[in-house]
């Protein structure tokens, strides 16, 4: 299935959460969950009441993989990668998505969204360990230090970005970051419960081991 082009609202809607996709109108009224939560389309509420223990696994899965930004095959590897870590997959699975480089952007207000940050990320506007890192999916390491490059500031846009992005999302105490310098780094490795999405991850690994 190729990648989804249609109103982001339409995903939360779908998922009956909100994913988050779309800044600091997300915490607004406005924000279509907030308007409207059930499904989209005119069966939407029928839907809601059809469901088979497969599309609950189906939809918790899709939920993750929405809220994080992440592709099918990528999310299957993330999830093959946690089931031969130690400790719970599901667990696992959430946390190693946390660490990727563009959710740790976003949720140091470097970005305005996942989805801003990816794409800044695509651009080249961040460095780890002063070196450019342009791959959104890069897993940040507990010495990495994530800057904004301050050329990058000089770019009307992106300085709107960062303003816009600015005090958007409480700072996790796992990670440090220094507001003025465009700074941040790994305070500790991130838990479960440090995990904001809703989801019963339980339900995708059962899903996975069918
Ligand atoms: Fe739209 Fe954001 Fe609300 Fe989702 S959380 S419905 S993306 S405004």
């Amino acid at each position: 299935m190729g990648k989804y082009t249609g109103p982001v609202c339409r995903l939360c809607r779908t998922e009956g959460t909100k994913l988050f996709l779309k800044g600091r109108r997300c915490l607004t009224d406005k924000c279509a969950i907030e308007r409207r939560n059930q499904p989209p389309g005119s069966m939407g509420k029928r839907r809601a009441f059809k469901k088979s223990n497969y599309k609950i696994q189906l939809r918790e899965k899709q939920k993750v993989k929405r809220f994080y930004g992440v592709g099918e095959k990528q999310f299957r590897l993330f999830f093959d990668k946690a089931s031969k870590t130690k400790g719970i997959t599901g667990d696992n699975l959430l946390t190693s998505l946390e660490l990727r480089f563009d959710n740790i952007v976003y949720r140091m207000n470097l970005a305005a969204s996942r989805v801003q940050a990816r794409q800044m990320i695509k651009h080249g506007h961040y460095t780890i360990n002063g070196k450019k890192v342009t791959i959104p999916s890069y897993i940040v390491n507990q010495d990495d230090e994530i800057t904004l490059k301050e050329k990058s500031l000089k770019n009307e846009k992106i300085a709107e970005n960062i303003r816009n992005a600015k005090g958007l999302v409480e700072v996790p105490e796992w990670l440090i970051v220094d507001d003025d310098k465009f700074v941040g780094k790994l305070n500790s490795l991130p838990t479960r419960e440090d995990v904001s999405v809703e989801v019963e991850e339980h339900l995708i690994v059962e899903l996975y081991s069918k």
